[in-house]
């Protein structure tokens, strides 16, 4: 029995019941998980909807209607990381196409399009994507899409969605965007026009750091035939284990994102007025260039911040040791709070001079802020603050 989706249900609600498969011959209230990998027929040409799971499983749907309501789409399709889905939607694009996306997007995004899809004749034009004339000048004949990708990865600078999707409108371009940062509760790419939203739901959607996932939502029916046909040819749909995980993490996604945020604002004031933090990056302080649009364009700032820390000052592996909250690991969008350095870390594999022309330095450093409580986290940055002050 599924439970029937109601579309005037607010974000927490449907994120604990739309698409949540309640199995009638138990009565279970979740979703049990079907790892079967083919469905028999009752006869020729009749099933029960399902036949086989690369194309269709009981326990990946429950999870493709939950997001495709929380994000405002038509449909969802689950894959199997964040990079599956984007690499299924480059398949949308023939040789001779071209892209337009931003500078500083996520570096696999960067990675993919960069070394492999223009090896298949596809072509990206990587832009300031803050600027709509830069994004305007990059437009040729063969361009097809804008990809968006808001905030930005380490330094959560804004593109203006509506901006763009009006460029979009004016050169007959279709829009895709990255929504994994802000997830549909604090930002709802659809409503600016964005036709195609993917996620990567290792991130805040799972929320717990133990799955691997990804999500492509449809806004309407342009492409929705299309994608189908492609994570089905592709193969690239999660397992039905994965799933289950996923729809297990994505029930507390609201409250989740109201204690990232909470948190993360703590954590942004009282590092502001550390006098070892040279800068605070975080689209909720008043400071950020940008406050008015994340205003404008999201329902909250998020739990991602970044600083840029003085190392004549700090000692940086000794700051990093005497941390016991947070772990020196990439990734980002658990309960757990995480802190890594872009320069040797996630965005390692840019060029010297892109990182510094992308304003990341040694100091700087990302911060994935958990939902610990906030006064613990400030206490431990404190602490370390303090145990690595002047001490070389
Ligand atoms: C992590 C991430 C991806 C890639 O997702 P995977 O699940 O690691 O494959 C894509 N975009 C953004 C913004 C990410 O943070």
């Amino acid at each position: 029995m599924k439970t029937t989706p109601d579309q005037n249900w607010q974000p927490e609600t449907q994120a604990v019941h739309t698409g949540v498969y309640k199995d009638s011959t138990f009565n279970s209230v979740t979703t049990p998980i079907y790892p079967s990998s083919t469905f028999a027929f009752e006869k020729l040409g009749v099933n029960k909807g399902f036949d086989y799971t690369r194309s269709g499983n009981p326990t990946r749907a429950a999870l493709e209607q939950n997001l495709a309501a929380l994000e405002g789409g038509v449909q969802a399709w689950a894959t199997c990381t964040g990079m599956a889905a984007i690499t299924t939607l480059g398949f949308l694009f023939k040789p001779g196409d071209h892209i337009v996306t931003g500078h500083d997007i996520y570096g696999g995004t960067f990675r993919l399009l960069d070394q492999v899809f223009r090896g298949m004749g596809v072509e990206t034009s990587f832009v300031r994507m803050g600027s709509p004339d830069e994004v305007r000048r990059a437009i040729k004949p063969a361009t097809k899409a804008l990809l968006i990708e808001t905030p930005s990865n380490p330094l959560l600078n804004l593109v203006d969605i509506a901006a763009m999707t009006a460029i979009a409108r004016e050169h007959g371009l279709f829009t895709i965007a990255d929504n994994t940062f802000m997830s549909p509760y604090f930002q709802k790419p659809f409503e600016f026009g964005v036709d195609i939203v993917f996620h990567s739901t290792t991130k805040y959607i799972n929320g717990h750091s133990d799955v691997v996932g990804g999500a492509i939502v449809a806004r309407d029916n342009t492409f929705r035939e299309r994608i189908a046909f492609l994570v089905n040819a592709l193969g690239t749909a999660c397992s039905p284990f994965d799933a289950w995980l996923v729809l297990r993490g994505v029930k507390t996604l609201g409250y989740r994102m109201e204690a990232h945020q909470r948190n993360a604002m703590a954590v942004a004031r009282w590092l502001s007025q550390q006098p070892v933090v040279k800068r605070v990056y975080y689209p909720g302080l008043e400071s950020h260039p940008q406050h008015t649009l994340a205003k404008r364009q999201m329902r909250g700032f998020g739990g991602m911040l970044s600083i840029d820390v003085d190392l004549e000052r700090l000692n940086l592996d000794q700051f990093l040791a005497s941390l016991r909250l947070f772990s020196l690991a990439e990734s980002l969008g658990g309960v757990e709070s995480l802190i890594e350095q872009p320069w040797t870390m996630s965005h390692a594999s840019m060029s010297e001079p892109a990182r510094r022309a992308a304003g990341i330095s040694p100091g700087t450093l990302r911060i994935s802020i958990g939902i610990e409580h906030p006064d613990d986290l400030i206490a431990d940055l404190d602490g370390a603050f303090k145990a690595a002050l002047n001490s070389r």
